[in-house]
């Protein structure tokens, strides 16, 4: 069996999730969260191993926005275009001096590990690794979600455990003093640090060895258990599970407030307005593209990034994109 902290995680959340997405391999529903988080990810590996340019790095987010349409239909803010830019931009005047330069050079970027285990392998990749002034390692994970984790969270993350045991055991020389999460914020990015002692690693180690015999004896038994849980809303599997298609699934179907008629009367007037704002939003789309088209033209033509109209001003990023400066 192959492992990695995103299966044990999904498992220890939901066996059956865990046999969707990992035995059964159903396709996952695509997401505007993952899309923008890897995006990041992506652009800070260029802007380290390839030393990019602030400018190349917007116009490396606006082609991948140009290319991602689950990024360009997003409709929460928090992962549009604008967004990530001002992300970088924050990440770079926090990380780099006014010549270019990094303040620290990484150690190493997306170093990929893979322990053997038994006829099992435990894989991963960490983010970053930068070496300390005493010689010693950090490592580093970067995230771009919501939810901040508490000292105690941190303390006992699994993530950072299994990265601990593959700096120690499976990565040559390194020695992983710290460890930490570094959240891209556009504004101010927030940095949480935890330790870990080498008599830890046995406990790691115990816990996905548990992992992998529970696994072994719902493989063998061939029932994976659902567990429901806060996150059962955005489980890509929800028309597959047993569990939600005869209870919570069959309660959002009936849920009085959204159709309040046996008769389904007002299921007939969600259904057309649902229509009606679908048919209005692809109107929408073709006439942006058009609009962008007129700008983007206008700003190549002349020579300019910047236009301003009556309500704001309009910035052409490398690379095409339009973006609305708000100041
Ligand atoms: S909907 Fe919930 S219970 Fe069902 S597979 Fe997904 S996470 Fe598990």
């Amino acid at each position: 069996m192959r492992l990695s902290y995103s299966a044990i995680s999904t498992y220890q959340s939901c066996p059956l999730q865990y046999r969707f997405r990992y035995i059964d391999r159903l396709p996952s529903r695509p997401s505007a969260a993952l899309e923008f988080g890897s995006a990041l990810h992506k652009a800070l590996h260029e802007l380290y191993d390839k030393n990019r340019s602030l400018e190349q790095l917007n116009e490396f987010l606006a082609q991948r926005w140009g290319a991602t349409e689950i990024l360009q239909e997003a409709v929460e803010p928090r992962y549009s275009l604008a967004v990530a830019v001002s992300t970088m931009e924050n990440f770079y005047r926090e990380n780099f001096k006014e010549d270019g330069t990094p303040l620290i050079v990484p150690h190493a970027l997306e170093e990929w590990f893979e322990i053997a285990l038994d006829g099992h392998v435990l894989v991963g990749r960490i983010d970053r690794i930068d070496t300390l002034e005493n010689g010693n390692h950090e490592i580093i994970d970067y995230k771009t979600g919501k939810r901040l984790p508490s000292q105690e969270d941190l303390d006992k993350d699994l993530q950072l455990s299994i990265y601990y045991w593959a700096a120690h055991e499976a990565m040559g020389g390194i020695n992983p003093e710290r460890l930490k999460f570094y959240f891209l914020r556009p504004d101010s990015n927030e940095q949480f640090v935890t330790y870990r002692m080498p008599d830890r690693i046995n406990d790691t180690k115990e816990t996905v060895y548990e992992v992998i015999r529970s696994i072994e004896s719902d493989k063998a038994s061939d029932v994976f258990k659902p567990v429901k849980n806060p996150l059962c809303g955005w489980c890509d599997y929800q028309g597959e599970c047993e569990s939600l298609a005869t209870s919570a699934r069959s309660d959002v179907i009936t849920n009085p407030e959204l159709f309040p008629d046996e008769e389904n009367d007002d299921l007939t007037s969600v259904i057309d307005e649902y229509i009606e704002l679908k048919m209005r939003r692809d109107e929408f789309k073709t006439r942006m593209s058009e609009l962008q088209a007129r700008i983007d033209t206008y700003c190549m033509e002349n020579a300019v990034s910047e236009i301003e109209g009556s309500k704001g001003k309009i910035e052409r990023i490398p690379g095409g994109m339009l973006r609305i400066v708000t100041d």
